[in-house]
C-alpha cells in the first residue's frame, strides 16, 4: 500500500492546487486551513464541507502527528521541553519557553545536525536526516495542544524560533514551508516578525533569503570575530567564513526597525577577553545588530565553562561603547537541558 501524503506538508498555494486538480470546491482550502491550524482540532473536520470533499481528504491524506513521546517540565521557570517520536522511531525535542503566560516555541529542523559545533550537544549526535514540513510544524500543533490540555488558557504561542536540533538552512525548502503555513492568514496567521530562524552561517540559504523568505528575522550564530577562533567552534566556517556571511547577510533587505541578531557564546578563557568584544564590537558597529550573549550552558561531558558574571558584564561593557545594543540571556529550562545547545535525542 502506498503510504499517503500528509496533510501538513501542503502549504495554502499546495492545497488550493490539489482542489482544482481534483475539481473540488475551491472553499475547501479555507475550512481545511481552518479546521487544523486556527481551530487546531484533532479530529477530522467537521466544518461545513461536501461530503465528496471530506472523503477525498479522508482516503488520500495522513492526518496523524508527531507523537509526543516525553514531556518535561522545568520545576524553576516552566519551561516545557517535549520528545517527539516520529514514524521511523527516530527522535526530536521542542521546547516551549514561557514569558508572562505566553510562550516562544523553539522548533527542531533536523534529526541531530551536521554542523558539529565543538559547544553543542546536538552536534554529538551527527546529522541522521531532515526533518518534513509536516514533522515541523507538528510540533507546534502538537506544543500547542499539550498547553490547551496542561494549562488551559496558556495556549498562546506568539513567537517561533527555529533554534531546536539541527540548521535550519540546511533544511531549507521544509523550512520554508513551515514558514509558509505558520504565515497563512487562513491558518495560524503568525505575523512574520514573529518567526527567527537561527544560522550557523550556511552561506546557500543566506542567499535564498531575500527571495523566498523575506522579513523573517535571522540570527546569525557569530561566537568568534576572529576567523581562527570560529573555525575552532563552527567547522563550517572553514567553507563559509564570517567576513562572506556577514557580507551575504548585510544584503538582506531589513523591514523598518527590524534587527539581525548575533548570538554570541560567551566561553571562559576562549571567546570572554575584552580583545574579543573589541573586535566583535568593530565588525558589528553601524550595522542593524542587536546582541545576544549566551552564557555557555553545560552538558554531559562538554569541555567548556562559563565565564563568570564579572567577566560577562565587563565584556557587555565593551559593547556598550559601541553603541550596539546587547542583552545577556538568562537560561531558561536549564534544569531539564533544554536550554540552548542542551537538545540531544540520542537516547
Ligand atoms: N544551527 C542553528 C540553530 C540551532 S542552535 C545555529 O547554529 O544557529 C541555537 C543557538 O544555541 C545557537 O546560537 C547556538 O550557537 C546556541 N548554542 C548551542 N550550544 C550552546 C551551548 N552549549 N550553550 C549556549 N548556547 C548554545
Amino acid at each position: 500500500m502506498l503510504l499517503k501524503q500528509s496533510f501538513y506538508d501542503l502549504s495554502y498555494a499546495d492545497l488550493e492546487r490539489v482542489i482544482h486538480q481534483n475539481n473540488l470546491n475551491h472553499s475547501v482550502a479555507s475550512v481545511l486551513f481552518n479546521w487544523h491550524y486556527k481551530k487546531k482540532e484533532n479530529t477530522q473536520c467537521l466544518d461545513k464541507m461536501a461530503k465528496c470533499a471530506m472523503d477525498f481528504f479522508e482516503n488520500n491524506f495522513d492526518f496523524s502527528l508527531p507523537e509526543i513521546d516525553r514531556v518535561h517540565e522545568s520545576k524553576k521557570d516552566r519551561t516545557v521541553k517535549f520528545l517527539f517520536k516520529l514514524t521511523d522511531n527516530h527522535k526530536v525535542e521542542t521546547v516551549l519557553i514561557p514569558f508572562h503566560n505566553k510562550y516562544s516555541i523553539c522548533l527542531s529542523s533536523q534529526v541531530g545536525c551536521a554542523m558539529n559545533c565543538s559547544f553543542c550537544f546536538t552536534g554529538t549526535q551527527g546529522l541522521k536526516r531532515n526533518l518534513t514540513t509536516s514533522e515541523i510544524v507538528g510540533q507546534f500543533l502538537q506544543a500547542w495542544r499539550w498547553l490547551a490540555l496542561n494549562r488551559s488558557g496558556e495556549e498562546r504561542i506568539l513567537n517561533i524560533v527555529f533554534m531546536g536540533q539541527g540548521e535550519p538552512l540546511h533544511n531549507f525548502d521544509a523550512v520554508k514551508k513551515s514558514c509558509d503555513i505558520f504565515l497563512s492568514k487562513h491558518g495560524t496567521s503568525i505575523g512574520v516578525q514573529k518567526i527567527t530562524i537561527s544560522t550557523a552561517g550556511y552561506i546557500p540559504g543566506l542567499k535564498r533569503w531575500s527571495e523566498e523568505i523575506p522579513g523573517v528575522n535571522l540570527a546569525l550564530s557569530l561566537h568568534s570575530p576572529f576567523e581562527e577562533k570560529r573555525n575552532e567552534l563552527i567547522p563550517i566556517n572553514k567553507k563559509y567564513p564570517l567576513d562572506e556571511v556577514l557580507a551575504t547577510i548585510d544584503e538582506i533587505p531589513l523591514r523598518k526597525k527590524q534587527f539581525i541578531t548575533y548570538e554570541y557564546i560567551l566561553i571562559k578563557d576562549f571567546n570572554d577577553a575584552l580583545d574579543d568584544a573589541k573586535k566583535l564590537g568593530t565588525i558589528l558597529a553601524g550595522k542593524s545588530a542587536y546582541i545576544n550573549l549566551i552564557p555557555f550552558n553545560a552538558f554531559p561531558d562538554s569541555d567548556y565553562q562559563s565565564p563568570d558574571v564579572d567577566t560577562i558584564e565587563k565584556f557587555k561593557e565593551v559593547l556598550d561603547t559601541f553603541k550596539i545594543p546587547t542583552l545577556i540571556r538568562t537560561a531558561k529550562g536549564d534544569d531539564v537541558l533544554a536550554a540552548c545547545g542542551q537538545l540531544n535525542s540520542k537516547n
